[in-house]
């Protein structure tokens, strides 16, 4: 068997047809955007060409789309951006417990700058309730962000619901739809969103690109200051290659997402009952169907996810213990925390996020190893052994 990689929210494969549109930006067609003669108009319009494409992907105006340099770019500016714009009405912003650290941090650096921040929890399937939303609002609230859908557990939140009640109140909406956009269908104009954040690498296109949609009205002011690039917001010579990839990118993955959908969920629902079912003393972290399509997370009792991982990676499967930016670190998952598991339990996660790549078979040969290679760290784990004791006596 090939190497299976299994890990689709960390970063995408750059995939050819989109290799293919950008490489002439980093060869022959060098011109910077800004300037006048022939290369440079060249520049100027493959850029166009991908703000044309990422807008229709949205159902978007291109002149609402700025091209930045990441997601988290395009969460602080949002973020940050929308603080700033507003504080003169008010100083408090609502988020949930569980964003990515794009957003989490950046409301924690706006906090310590004066902001007041809630936080919202979650469900055990990971989705807020809009009761608790409905109650966090106060006169001062100015922004609420909710994340489309979850990085760790691909919970998918009541967007259009969530954008009603802000737009309601009058108060901004953003919405981090990086792990979203071209895996579910996203139209910004229904259910109304005012800032929206994607990135170019989650979904087949290279890294250190993204986007943030900005509703024609929300005037955000610039957050990199420099030069005039893009209509004066977001300053510094354009990654040409980049965002032309990010166009072709996004374009590809909306005209496919029904097909991938449907071959993603039948892969996804494949490795959840088959491990669910071989391997005792497990649960499914997040909801059985309010998930993206290719998201498995999974506990395994007594052992370490840290482990599991090695030992998959022994066998050429490639996979993640939740967030590929906390791995590495020894605290547990603020999602899994937040959706109500013991800290030894978000310990001993899985997360298998599926892909382009990835087949029946691959999830086949997945499911043949992983229950011996669980036992195996289940024998050499202390808190086994006293679990086996204790069903004996
Ligand atoms: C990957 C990710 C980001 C960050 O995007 P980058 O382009 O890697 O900076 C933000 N939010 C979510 C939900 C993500 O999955």
């Amino acid at each position: 068997m090939d190497k299976i990689y299994f890990d689709h929210a960390a970063t995408t494969p750059i995939r050819p047809e989109v290799l293919e549109a950008m490489m002439p930006f980093l060869g022959d067609s060098f011109g910077n955007p800004s300037s006048i003669y022939e290369i440079a108009r060249t520049s100027k319009k493959a850029i166009e060409k991908a703000r044309d494409q990422t807008a229709a992907a949205l159902g978007a105006d291109p002149s609402e789309i700025y091209f930045t340099g990441s997601g988290t770019e395009a969460d602080n500016w949002a973020i940050r951006g929308a603080a700033e714009l507003r504080s003169g009405k008010g100083n408090h912003i609502i988020t949930t417990a569980i964003e990515h650290h794009a957003v989490l941090h950046t409301c924690q650096y706006l906090e310590k700058k004066g902001f007041e921040v809630t936080y919202l929890p979650v469900d055990e399937e990971g989705i807020i309730c809009l009761e608790d939303l409905e109650k966090a609002i106060r006169p001062s609230t100015i922004l609420i962000t909710v994340m489309t859908a979850n990085n760790e557990i691909g919970a998918l939140q009541p967007i259009e619901e969530i954008s009603a009640i802000a737009s309601s109140r009058r108060i901004l909406f953003h919405t981090d739809a990086v792990q979203a956009v071209g895996h579910i269908p996203i139209n910004v104009k229904q259910p109304g969103i005012d800032l929206l954040s994607l990135s170019a690498h989650k979904l087949y296109g290279p890294k250190g690109v993204g986007a943030l949609y900005m509703r024609k009205g929300v005037a955000l002011k610039s957050f990199i200051h420099g030069g005039g690039q893009e209509r004066n917001r977001r300053a510094g010579t354009e990654n040409v290659a980049g965002v032309v990839a990010l166009g072709k990118a996004i374009e590809l993955c909306v005209s496919e997402i029904e097909g991938e959908a449907a071959r993603l969920t039948a892969i996804r629902n494949q490795i959840i009952d088959g491990a669910l079912s071989a391997v005792p003393h497990t649960r499914l972290n997040g909801s059985r169907d309010k998930r993206l399509h290719n998201n498995v997370n999974i506990s395994f009792d007594f052992i370490e996810g840290e482990s599991l991982l090695l030992l998959l990676d022994m066998k050429g499967i490639f996979a993640s213990s939740g967030s590929a930016c906390t791995s590495g670190s020894l605290d547990p998952s603020h999602v899994l925390l937040a959706i109500g598991l013991p800290h030894e339990k978000a310990h001993g996660s899985l997360r298998i996020t599926l892909g382009r790549s990835n087949t029946s078979e691959q999830a086949a040969y997945f499911l043949g190893e992983l229950p011996a290679i669980v036992q195996r760290l289940r024998d050499m784990s202390p808190l086994y052994e006293d679990f086996i004791k204790k069903n004996r006596s």
